[in-house]
């Protein structure tokens, strides 16, 4: 048993070998088991690290304690001892055999980690991880006899290491997939680690741009916005950051915005304590803080218009009945600010014979739900206020009623104002209703409210004309529609009314009224009413009337004898034409001018009364404005030789007119122009084309219009009053009539002017093609 003093030490396995019958194996006994297979297996049995030798050319199994648990129960433990390996191991032979051949072929030790090398053991087949290194055993020849295996089952690591890769991968998913923006940033330059899709919509980056690399490398627009410092911070001290609603600049649609972020900084610890990452949460709450600013803003606002519109602000906790209000709830009672005035001062201040005023009122909340009243209270100084009171009643869940809100304001003014108002109206109404004249009102509609006694006495009719716009009756048939369709026009258009109408008397008779009507406008030039008379013109028309018609008469009166004086005047001229008599050419000159000038007055006066009656006819034709204009600039230039007429031609158009007429609106412009500007040498015409009308203007540098006057020449009889009127004989009907022919074609009439620089008078007429 000496010999076998290699075994003695080897607890279980050195036991099994010990017993273990070996005569009947190819190895033999183990007192002739060689010395190198002795030594190692003396070794490999009292070590406390697995081991397991394969011995000889069948690799026969050895192995000791320590080895022994990786067997696991109901497998391999114990038959394999001595086992050939092939047989040993057949589950995992073909990857055990070629290590091994390696060994046998090299001689060289091998070397795995965590290597798979599934088992068969407690009566299955497991998967099994170890960590080994197969050497080679010498025996005394030199030659590899064996080799020795130094194993450790590593199966549990290995499972825990996978536990946690894949808690960790859990980790990472959790992360990319959670609703939040989270990320973590690693080590001190925070290079990030990882980023979920809604922290990368936050930065507003791709995945590309900005993984693994330092956050302010990859996302440079947060730089120097104090986030650094929060960083460093939380990753030296090791305490969190959490921030709410804070302002940071990020890129946003190709451009830097402003967004609000609420973010949180947890650092990451390890084992040791220390601070290796941060983790960070946001959220964009952009939108809230946005619509909270608005908010902040319209409240603000809302103030501003509670300030501004003076109401004194009130709620009343219908429970308690107890109530607040706001300082110039206080005011209106005339203290400084609200601590100065209770409750009960309140009542005390409310006048007394009002009582009845808000005892309705007070009812009435109770039915409607709303409160609105004025009475008047007592102010701190003894002075008597009107205010005005409104409330809406809010109630409980049980439908009771729980609060009151409302306001007051002092209207104290307004009232006075109205009293005033109705005393002036009254005042108004007394004068209004003693006046000849018909006076009405009208609302800013145009609505008529008010008829003085005259109209009534006149129609004969009472008040009822005013309602529903059933006045027009008075108003002449014929008259109707023009009335309406002016008096509508000044109503939108806010000008004054003027209409010469026939108002029909209670005798069925009719009779001429010139009505005018004003519109009354407030501080904001806001119209209030409309006020208008109408005067009696009937006699005064007809008079003007037999004055036209006695215009008319004379005027085809005076026509014979004077074209027959004309007439012989011509002969004259022509028989004495080369007479040497002096006298008599001037006197047959001037007899010539004044004759002209006579016709040219009876022509005009006869036109007048021809436009009056509306018989002034147009015959018209196309002819080219230029010879027009020449014609008349040669038959003017012939008889006032002192000035130089300069004609200027943009256009060559021609026109559809009545020839005779256009020529007597410009004969008419040059005669003035040269009238009108003796100082002078120059009058200049241009002809050209303005918009769509052909325009003919005659300029002089004459004394000139003011403003006032531009408009009122072109009416009849009208001529400009000043020391200068004497020096220009006329009838101040010439324009008129130049403006009746122009508006019959449809064309403008107009002057531009300056007091002392000139004019320029000029016709347009529409281009007819
Ligand atoms: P009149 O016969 O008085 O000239 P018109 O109707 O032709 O009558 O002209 C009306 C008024 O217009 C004239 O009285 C004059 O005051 C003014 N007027 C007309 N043409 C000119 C002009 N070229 N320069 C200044 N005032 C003019």
């Amino acid at each position: 048993m000496n010999q076998l003093k290699f075994l003695n030490n080897g607890g279980e396995m050195g036991k099994l070998i010990r017993e273990r019958d070996w005569s009947q194996t190819p190895i033999g006994k183990p007192e002739t088991w060689p010395q190198s297979l002795r030594t190692t297996l003396s070794i490999v049995l009292s070590s406390k690290f697995p081991g397991f030798i394969f011995w000889g050319k069948d690799l026969l199994g050895f192995y000791n304690d320590a080895f022994r648990p990786s067997l696991g129960n109901e497998g391999k433990h114990p038959h394999i001892l001595g086992l050939k390996g092939e047989e040993a191991w057949s589950e995992t032979w073909d990857i055990i055999e070629p290590l091994l051949s390696k060994v046998y072929n090299t001689g060289e030790a091998t070397w795995s980690e965590d290597h798979l090398i599934p088992i068969f053991r407690n009566n299955r087949l497991e998967d099994v991880y170890w960590t080994f290194s197969y050497s080679p055993i010498f025996d005394e020849s030199d030659s590899i006899a064996g080799v020795l295996s130094t194993c450790v089952e590593t199966t549990k690591e290995v499972y825990a290491r996978k536990q946690l890769q894949k808690a960790n991968q859990q980790y990472f998913e959790n992360i990319m997939q959670t609703p939040v923006a989270m990320c973590i940033f690693k080590g001190e330059n925070f290079i990030v680690e990882i980023a979920n899709d809604m922290m990368l919509e936050l930065w507003g980056k791709e995945a590309h741009q900005i993984s693994n690399k330092p956050i302010f490398e990859g996302l440079p627009e947060a730089k120097g916005q104090g986030l650094e410092d929060i960083m460093n911070q939380v990753y030296t001290t090791g305490i969190k950051f959490e921030a709410n609603e804070r302002a940071v600049s990020l890129p946003r649609n190709g451009g830097l915005e402003v967004v609000y972020l609420n973010f949180l900084y947890q650092p990451i610890k390890d084992v040791n304590g220390e601070v290796k990452s941060i983790f960070a949460m946001g959220t964009d709450v952009t939108a809230q803080v946005v619509s909270k600013h608005k908010i902040i803003e319209s409240e603000k606002k809302l103030s501003v218009v509670i300030d501004s519109s003076k109401l004194g602000i009130w709620e009343f906790d219908s429970k308690e009945n107890t109530g607040i209000f706001n300082d110039r709830y206080a005011q209106i009672f005339g203290f400084e600010n609200k601590e100065q005035l209770s409750q009960d001062m309140i009542g005390k201040l409310l006048y007394p014979d009002d009582e009845t005023i808000r005892e309705s009122a007070n009812i009435k909340v109770i039915e409607t739900g709303i409160l609105n009243y004025e009475s008047r209270i007592y102010n701190e100084d003894g002075s008597i206020h009107w205010i005005e009171v409104n409330g809406t009643m809010f109630y409980d869940d049980d439908n009771k009623p729980s609060k009151m809100m409302g306001t007051i304001k002092d209207i104290t003014d307004e009232k006075k104002y109205k009293k005033d108002l109705i005393e002036r109206e009254e005042k108004f109404r007394l004068l209004a209703n003693e006046m000849p004249q018909f006076v009405w009102t009208a609302d800013a509609n145009g609505t008529l409210n008010y008829f003085n006694k005259s109209v009534y006495n006149y129609t004969g009719l009472d008040e009822s004309i005013l309602e529903n716009d059933s006045w027009i009756s008075i108003v002449h048939h014929e008259d109707q529609t023009q009335n309406m369709s002016l008096w509508s026009n000044s109503i939108t258009t806010g000008s004054d009314f003027v209409f010469e109408h026939r108002f029909i008397r209670e005798d069925g008779e009719s009779r001429w009224q010139l009505s005018r009507a004003k519109p009354l406008k407030d501080n904001d030039g806001k119209i209030q009413m409309w006020v208008g008379t109408s005067t009696d013109i009937h006699d005064m028309k007809e008079l003007d009337q037999q004055k036209d018609f006695f215009i008319s008469m004379a005027s085809h009166e005076l026509r014979t004898p004077i074209t027959s004086v004309k007439g012989y005047v011509q002969l004259l001229k022509n028989k004495y034409q080369n007479s040497e008599d002096a006298f008599l050419i001037n006197a047959l000159n001037i007899l010539n001018k004044q004759v002209t000038t006579l016709t040219t007055l009876v022509t005009d006066l006869l036109d007048v009364s021809k436009i009056k009656s509306g018989s002034l006819l147009l015959k018209k034709s196309k002819f080219a404005i230029n010879e027009l204009v020449e014609d008349v600039i040669q038959e003017i230039q012939h008889i006032n030789q002192h000035h130089q007429i300069i004609f200027c031609q943009e256009t060559d158009k021609e026109v559809f007119a009545d020839r005779e007429s256009i020529s007597q609106v410009l004969i008419n412009f040059l005669t003035n122009a040269v009238k009108y500007s003796p100082d002078s040498l120059n009058v200049s015409v241009k002809s050209c084309i303005d918009n769509n009308y052909v325009k003919v203007a005659v300029t002089d540098k004459g004394i000139g219009l003011r403003e006032e006057d531009k408009k009122k020449v072109f009416d009849r009889f009208y001529r400009v009053e000043g020391k200068n009127e004497k020096t220009f004989p006329g009838f101040g009907i010439g324009l008129f009539i130049a403006s009746e022919i122009i508006r019959k074609h449809n064309g403008k009439i107009g002057v531009d002017s300056k007091m002392g620089q000139g004019a320029t008078f000029y016709f347009e007429l529409p281009i007819e093609d």
